[in-house]
């Protein structure tokens, strides 16, 4: 038996159409009825037939709905939650896919007494947005973090994980604070430093932009696609995961200090160690499956 039957998607970008056309893929007789703040969106979706119902308010979508799926940025998550409260069904499990858990949280169990709200992470995505970037096999292979609050219903929790299964994700729970951390380290710094190394590149005045784009091969331009990320996405990240990004920063600038040290004083041991055991580190995240080990990222040339 389905989990649900019944599915309501707010939010219509990358994350949200990708998880309409899985469903259509995986589950095709569940009713999907969708929406977006931005009325081109909704005429996109339409015309890509992404749902049985385009409604037009966030309201309207989730009437009816027994699992409600909130893809919007992180910071709307809360406002989201107050225009649906008065709408939701009964026996309602309503989710969400933001990338940091904390805060939307608090902000959803407060806008939704008595509703079972149990957040959720696919980490898995990329540097794209809209609903013609979103694909039905984004989350295969990839994990879902499930963050349920303390008390929450376990069969909701199990519903909710066998969805994210059927999509062909691995399901794992955890807390919503240390799931904010562990993100931090591998997702939100990432980021950063991606977002930093490409202003700072675009800033320099005696290497011309030319010069930056012509020569990008060299390192750079893996980080260009990381900096491409959506910014209203990611503004909301670092706005709402604050503490987390805040103390692994701070292990990182005292890390990054430590090598400008050994630059500084020629110690190429400490160097040649560090780059040793980090190429021993990509080695297991390949091996994990977590990405391909084909040449210079599988680009074709
Ligand atoms: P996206 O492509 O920009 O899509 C977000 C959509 O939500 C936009 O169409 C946006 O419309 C709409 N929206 C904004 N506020 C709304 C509101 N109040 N009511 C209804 N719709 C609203 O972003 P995304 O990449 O799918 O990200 C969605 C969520 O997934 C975020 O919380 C993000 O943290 C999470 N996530 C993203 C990734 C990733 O790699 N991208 C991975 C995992 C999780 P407008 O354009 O008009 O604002």
């Amino acid at each position: 038996m389905l989990p649900f039957a019944r599915i309501a998607i707010i939010g219509m970008g990358l994350i949200g159409s990708s998880l309409a056309r899985s469903i259509r893929a995986t589950m095709p007789t569940v009713r999907l009825s969708v929406t977006d703040a931005d009325a081109h969106v909704r005429a996109r979706v339409r015309d890509l037939d992404l749902a049985d119902d385009v409604a037009d308010s966030a309201g309207v979508a989730v009437i009816d709905a027994d699992l409600v799926i909130l893809c919007v940025p992180v910071g709307a998550m809360g406002r989201v939650a107050r225009d649906i409260a008065a709408d939701l069904a009964a026996g309602v499990v309503v989710s969400d896919v933001g990338s940091v858990k904390g805060q939307v949280l608090v902000e959803l169990t407060a806008a939704l007494p008595g509703i079972a709200v149990i957040p959720a992470h696919p980490v898995a995505g990329t540097e794209k947005s809209g609903p013609d970037a979103g694909f039905a096999s984004l989350f295969a292979g990839r994990w879902c973090i499930v963050t349920p609050p303390v008390g929450a219903d376990p069969v909701a929790v199990e519903r909710l994980s066998e969805f994210w299964r059927r999509l062909g994700a691995t399901v794992e729970t955890m807390d919503a604070a240390h799931h904010d951390l562990v993100l931090a380290v591998t997702s939100h710094l990432p980021h950063l430093i991606a977002y930093s190394i490409v202003g700072t590149a675009s800033d320099m005045e005696t290497v011309t932009r030319s010069e930056v784009i012509k020569y990008s091969a060299g390192g750079f331009r893996d980080f260009t696609r990381i900096a491409a990320s959506d910014p209203v996405m990611w503004r909301d990240v670092f706005l709402t995961n604050k503490d987390a990004v805040l103390e692994v920063l701070q292990r990182f600038t005292e890390d990054l200090t430590a090598l400008q040290r050994a630059i500084r004083w020629g110690d190429g041991d400490a160097l040649e160690t560090l780059f040793t055991r980090t190429r021993a580190i990509r080695r297991t995240i390949v091996d994990a499956g977590q990405d391909t080990d084909a040449d210079d990222f599988g680009r074709k040339h």
